[in-house]
């Protein structure tokens, strides 16, 4: 006979994680496909202090392995591969992995969103080490210090303003002369009197062996170069979504995000959606947390009724 899951998890971040400990608890019999690189962001956290439970904070890779082992503990399967691609236009649903077809009568998409990145060599060589692209989860560190915001949109006004509050000092790099975040926010920022903006420049390397101690500018219309000393550099050039593998299977918006519906619907009856992989907003461990417990409970609704 034809393996059919109840319920298939794709992602294996908190929402994805959480969608399997409701699920396994509730009789679904999950089947998480993980992932390669397993965990989602908090993999690339060092401490983190904001997730309730912790009293003393804890490193993001330890709280997503207790998470994982939590939901293995209520028997949820495991499948560490990427999903190539799938097939919604009717039930059972097709996903097609790197070695396997499998067949589900619901899916839970929870894939996350990947922080864009600069992409030079000393960026990735000191994440975690004053290279951050979450302000809520390492602008802590960075109390009284002298940190750098990339970025000219929402995010890194997001990003400053946080850590206006935080820092001794921020300074906005942006590569144009102008922004394109909401002037609400724009305002708010430029009001802060330890926020200086540093127009037209863009970031060649970021200097420092085990921590950033400085970072080397461009002047993108004169080619100067300068350097300046820094304690954090925090990246907000934008997420993307990790939905390639969902184009033409659900409904996506202009950037990609998962349209949503009241929650954790998607455009496709029996499709359901947790966390970053459709919200642009609060990207939250916690919120993507919740939002995986949602979806389940819409899962067994929808299995119920059919
Ligand atoms: P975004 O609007 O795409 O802005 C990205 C910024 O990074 C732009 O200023 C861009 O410069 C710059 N950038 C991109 N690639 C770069 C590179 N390689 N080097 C240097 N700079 C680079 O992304 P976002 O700010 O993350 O916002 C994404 C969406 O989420 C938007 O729709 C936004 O409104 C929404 N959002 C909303 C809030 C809120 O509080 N309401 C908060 C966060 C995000 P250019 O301007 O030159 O292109």
């Amino acid at each position: 006979m034809e393996k059919i899951e109840k319920l298939v998890i794709i992602g294996s971040g908190p929402a994805g994680l959480t969608a399997a400990i409701y699920a396994a608890r509730g009789g679904l019999d999950p089947l998480v496909i993980s992932g390669r690189t397993a965990g989602g962001q908090l993999m690339l956290t060092t401490d983190v202090d904001d997730f309730p439970g912790f009293p003393d904070g804890i490193q993001g890779p330890e709280l997503m392995q207790n998470i994982r082992k939590q939901a293995a503990r209520f028997d949820t399967k495991f499948l560490e591969e990427d999903v190539s691609s799938v097939d919604f236009k009717m039930s059972p649903f097709v996903i097609q992995t790197e070695t396997q077809i499998i067949k589900t009568k619901s899916v839970i998409i929870a894939t996350g969103a990947s922080a864009m990145w600069l992409g030079i060599e000393s960026e990735q060589r000191l994440i975690g080490r004053g290279v951050s692209a979450c302000a809520v989860c390492d602008g802590f560190f960075f109390k009284d210090k002298v940190v750098l915001v990339v970025g000219g949109g929402d995010t890194a006004m997001r990003e400053a303003q946080y850590l206006s509050k935080v820092a001794k000092k921020v300074i906005v790099v942006h590569r144009r002369d102008s922004l394109r975040a909401q002037p609400a926010l724009i305002e708010l920022v430029k009001s802060k009197e330890n926020v200086e903006f540093i127009w037209n420049s863009e970031v060649l390397e970021i200097l420092g062996e085990d921590k950033v101690t400085s970072v080397r500018l461009k002047d993108t219309q004169t080619a100067e170069t300068s350097e300046i000393n820094i304690d954090g550099i925090f990246v907000a050039i934008g997420h993307k979504p990790n939905t390639g593998f969902l184009k033409g299977a659900i409904d996506l918006d202009d950037k990609g995000y998962i349209v949503v519906k009241n929650e954790v619907f998607t455009s496709k009856e029996g499709i359901f959606v947790a966390g970053d992989v459709s919200d642009h907003k609060y990207r939250q461990a916690v919120t993507a947390a919740g939002a995986g417990c949602k979806a389940t409970f819409e899962v067994e609704e929808y299995l119920e009724q059919k």
